[in-house]
C-alpha cells in the first residue's frame, strides 16, 4: 500500500523533501546498514494533528538489540582508539548538517511530534549545540597526576571511554534527547545503541542517517526501535553494554535503574519533575509574567522542567493571575504548521485523557477553573490551554505530571509557606522563583530541593548548563564540562620501581 496515496499535501511535501535528502528513513540502523524488522513487522507512525499516518517503520525486537550492541561492541575498538580530534572532527560535520537541514528536521518534527514548527526547529538548533560542544570538549578529556604516598611509586589516572551505551529516549523532544546522549558519548569514545520512542521514530533515524554522512564509521551509532519492553531487557541484559543512559517517565526509570543492577552497569536518569514556580510580592510582574508563561506552555506544556504548580503570594496574586489569564486566552491553538500557532496538539488520545482526569479530579475537590477547562473545540487531541486556581498541593493535579496546557495555581502567604510546598515532592528536577529581592533569591534557590534553579527566568538551559533532577526526578547530569564524565571510567595506574 502506497502511504503516500492517504497523505495530505502537508505532509506529502515534507515527506517528498525529506526523502530528496535521503532524511526519510523507517529501517532501523544496525552496523552502518538500514535493516527492517527481522520478522518484518512495522509500526505506525502518527501525525497528532490529525491523526493521519506518516509511514510505518520496522518494529523491532530482541534480536535486532543484541546485533545492535555486537555491531556497536565492534566498532568500539576502533572508534576509542582514534584520536580526539579525529572524533572532534566528524562531531563538526554533524553538527554543521544538521544546522544545515535544520528546516526539514523541524517539520519532520512537527509532523511527528505536533509542536510549532518555529519551536520544532528551535529544538533542532538546541539539540545540535550538543553535538558542537561536545566536538569541542572531545579534545579536554584530561586525566591527572597525584602525589604518590611512598617514593618509588607514581600514580596516573586515566579517563577511559566506558564502553557501548544504550540509550532510550522520549517523544517530546525527539532530536535533542538524542544528541544530548550521543554527543557526549561519541565524544569520549563510546559506541551507541539508541532506542528512540516508537512514537517520534523518524526524527532519530533522520538524525541517524546524517551521522552517517558526517563520516561517523558503521557500528558507531545504531537504531533500533519497536517493542520497547522487549529492547530494554536485552540492553539491560547485555553485559557487552556498559552504561545506560535514560529520559522518560520516572516509572520507567525505576525499573531500567532496578534492570541495570544485574550486570551493574553505569546508569544515569533524566526523569519526570514537577516543577514549582514561584511568584512573590517583591516580583517584576512584567519579568514573572514572561518567565512563568514561559515555563509552562513550551511544547505545550510536554515537557519535563515546565511548571506543574504555580505558587502566588497573597499580596500580587490578584493583579498577577489576572494579566496571566489575559495572556494564556490569547495563545493560538492549532496545527503546528499554521502560522502564528502558539500551542499544538498533545502526543496522542491517552495525554488528552490524563490531563482531563486530573482536571476534574482538582474540580471535585474545590478548585475553579479561570480559563479554559476542557477539550479545544479543534477536536482530536487539542486541550484548552487552561488556569485552575484554589489549587491545594494535596491534590493529584499538584502531585502527577500534568505534561499539558494547564496551570494550576496555589495561593500562599509566607516565604517559608512557599518552599514548603515547592518542596513536598518526590520530584526535583527544575523549579523558578521570581523576585527583586536579593537575600530573598539566595535564601530561596538554596533551600529549594531541584537540579535546576531558574530565578526571574524560565531558564533557557543550553549545552553549557549542566542538567539534571534529584530526588526522584533522576541520577548524573547532561550537557556542560560535566556531562562527559557520565560516559568515562577512572582508571588509576600505579607504577613502582620508580625510585
Ligand atoms: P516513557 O513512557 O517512560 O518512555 C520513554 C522511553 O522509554 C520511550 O522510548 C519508551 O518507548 C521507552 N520505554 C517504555 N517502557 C519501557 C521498558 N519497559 N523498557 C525499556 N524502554 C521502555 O516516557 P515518555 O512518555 O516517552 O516521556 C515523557 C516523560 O519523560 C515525562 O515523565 C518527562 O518528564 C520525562 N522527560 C524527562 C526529561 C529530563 O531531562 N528529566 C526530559 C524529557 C522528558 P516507547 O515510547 O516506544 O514505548
Amino acid at each position: 500500500m502506497n502511504l503516500l496515496e492517504f497523505m495530505s499535501m502537508e505532509t506529502e511535501n515534507v515527506v517528498a523533501r525529506l526523502k530528496s535528502s535521503g532524511l526519510f528513513q523507517t529501517k532501523g540502523l544496525i552496523g552502518g546498514k538500514w535493516i527492517d524488522a527481522y520478522d518484518g513487522k512495522t509500526v505506525e507512525v502518527y501525525n497528532p494533528a490529525n491523526g493521519e499516518v506518516i509511514a510505518s517503520v520496522a518494529c523491532m525486537g530482541d534480536r535486532e538489540t543484541k546485533d545492535a550492541i555486537s555491531s556497536a561492541y565492534d566498532a568500539f575498538s576502533h572508534w576509542s582508539k582514534l584520536t580526539a580530534a579525529d572524533r572532534s572532527s566528524r562531531l563538526y560535520k554533524w553538527y554543521n548538517l544538521l544546522i544545515e537541514h535544520e528546516e526539514e528536521l523541524g517539520q519532520l518534527i512537527t509532523l511527528e511530534q505536533g509542536k510549532p514548527l518555529k519551536e520544532a526547529i528551535g529544538e533542532v538548533v538546541y539539540g545540535a549545540s550538543y553535538i558542537e560542544y561536545f566536538a569541542e570538549e572531545a579534545k579536554r578529556v584530561y586525566g591527572d597526576i597525584l602525589p604518590s604516598p611512598m617514593p618509588d611509586r607514581r600514580l596516573f589516572v586515566l579517563k577511559q571511554p566506558v564502553g557501548v551505551v544504550g540509550a532510550i529516549t522520549p517523544w517530546n523532544f525527539p532530536l535533542a534527547m538524542i544528541t544530548r546522549k550521543a554527543g557526549p558519548a561519541l565524544a569520549c569514545g563510546c559506541t551507541i545503541v539508541i532506542k528512540p520512542s516508537e512514537l517520534t521514530p523518524l526524527t532519530a533515524l533522520a538524525v541517524a542517517e546524517l551521522a552517517l554522512q558526517a563520516g561517523i564509521p558503521p557500528g558507531v551509532l545504531n537504531v533500533v526501535m519497536g517493542d520497547a519492553p522487549k529492547i530494554g531487557k536485552a540492553l539491560l541484559e547485555s553485559p557487552q553494554v556498559r552504561k545506560l543512559t535514560f529520559t522518560g517517565s520516572t516509572a520507567v526509570g525505576k525499573k531500567l535503574m532496578a534492570g541495570a543492577a544485574e550486570t551493574v552497569k553505569k546508569v544515569s536518569l533524566e526523569l519526570g519533575g514537577n516543577a514549582p514556580c514561584i511568584v512573590f510580592d517583591d516580583a517584576d510582574l512584567e519579568v514573572a509574567l514572561e518567565g512563568s508563561l514561559a515555563a509552562k506552555l513550551r511544547n505545550s506544556g510536554q515537557t519535563c522542567i515546565c511548571t506543574n504548580r504555580l505558587l502566588v503570594q497573597e499580596g500580587i496574586y490578584d493583579r498577577f493571575i489576572n494579566a496571566y489569564s489575559n495572556a494564556v486566552q490569547s495563545l493560538k491553538v492549532g496545527n503546528g504548521f499554521s502560522e502564528g500557532v502558539d500551542q499544538g496538539p498533545l502526543i496522542n488520545e491517552a495525554a488528552v485523557e490524563k490531563v482531563e482526569s486530573l482536571v476534574h479530579d482538582a474540580i471535585s475537590q474545590g478548585a475553579k477553573v479561570v480559563v479554559g477547562g476542557k477539550r479545544h473545540n479543534l477536536g482530536l487531541t487539542f486541550y484548552e490551554p487552561t488556569i485552575i486556581s484554589d489549587v491545594k498541593n494535596e491534590m493529584l493535579i499538584a502531585r502527577r505530571e500534568i505534561f499539558g496546557p494547564v496551570t494550576p495555581v496555589i495561593r500562599f502567604k509566607t516565604e517559608e509557606e512557599a518552599i514548603q510546598i515547592a518542596n513536598d515532592t518526590d520530584s526535583g528536577l527544575a523549579a523558578y522563583l521570581f523576585t527583586n529581592n536579593i537575600q530573598r533569591l539566595w535564601r530561596v534557590s538554596e533551600a529549594l530541593e531541584y537540579g535546576l534553579v531558574g530565578v526571574n527566568n524560565h531558564v533557557s538551559f543550553s549545552q553549557v548548563a549542566p542538567f539534571g533532577g534529584v530526588k526522584q526526578s533522576g541520577l548524573g547530569r547532561e550537557g556542560s564540562k560535566y556531562g562527559l564524565d557520565e560516559y568515562l571510567e577512572i582508571k588509576c595506574i600505579c607504577m613502582g620501581n620508580m625510585g
